[in-house]
């Protein structure tokens, strides 16, 4: 790369602004090259196409914007600087816990977000009241309407792990969707934490913590 193109490409990655990144370039803190290219002798970002995987914790919202704790806030600041800006694959609510995708990639971000039968995302949910066993069959019908909505949900797959516990597996992602379908079975959802999102599951990713994707997890999810 020139040193134009350089500059440009930390600007986009949001290490200053083109003029600030010209002149970290002249004063030499710009080493290396390609994959072993360091801004004052750290790496720098990953490159544009990135996917972080986050254990979201409880109590912060997917807004951009919104009053009080934000998802964003968990990343490092300099990530929010970026452009193309990461946005987060679809939102959990902000009281649901669990795996959260944030990606620069829009191709892959519609993708991922598409109203069609898409990927399979599992919630595990704990339940106000006992779950009564015609749950599963109502799921699973194709045919569940959800208030104020004209298409019936598509069939999704429920698993009773407990008295008030229960694993869904849906593959829309329709507002406030897993605790909608609990409502329209009678039960109320207390708590909900996703577990995995196609492939992807959390592992031993601390609440509050995330990492990137490697290249092969991006191309198992696409
Ligand atoms: N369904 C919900 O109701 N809430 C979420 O956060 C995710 C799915």
């Amino acid at each position: 790369k020139s040193d134009r193109q350089l500059a440009k490409y930390l600007a986009n990655l949001g290490y200053g602004s083109r003029k600030e990144v010209e002149a970290a370039i002249r004063r030499g803190r710009v080493t290396g090259e390609g994959e072993s290219l360091r801004f004052d002798g750290e790496p720098v970002d990953p490159a544009p196409g990135m996917v972080i995987l986050m254990n979201k914790p409880a109590g912060f919202t997917c807004s951009r914007q919104d009053q009080g704790n934000l998802v964003y806030e968990l990343l490092p600041p300099r990530y929010l600087k970026r452009t193309p800006a990461l946005s987060t694959v679809g939102r959990l609510d902000a009281d649901t816990t669990g795996l959260l995708l944030f990606t620069d990639d829009g191709k892959l971000l519609h993708k991922l977000i598409s109203p069609k039968p898409g990927t399979p995302k599992t919630y595990e949910a704990t339940l106000a009241r006992p779950l009564e066993g015609h749950e599963a069959e109502l799921f699973a019908s194709g045919a569940l309407m959800l208030r104020g909505e004209d298409k019936p949900l598509l069939p999704a797959t429920l698993q009773i792990t407990g008295e008030r516990t229960a694993r869904l597996t849906i593959t829309e992602g329709r507002y406030h969707q897993v605790r909608r379908m609990f409502a329209a079975a009678g039960n109320h959802v207390e708590a909900l934490h996703r577990a995995s999102f196609g492939p992807l599951i959390l592992g031993d990713l601390p609440e509050g913590e995330w990492r990137l994707l490697s290249a092969e997890e991006i191309s198992a999810l696409a």
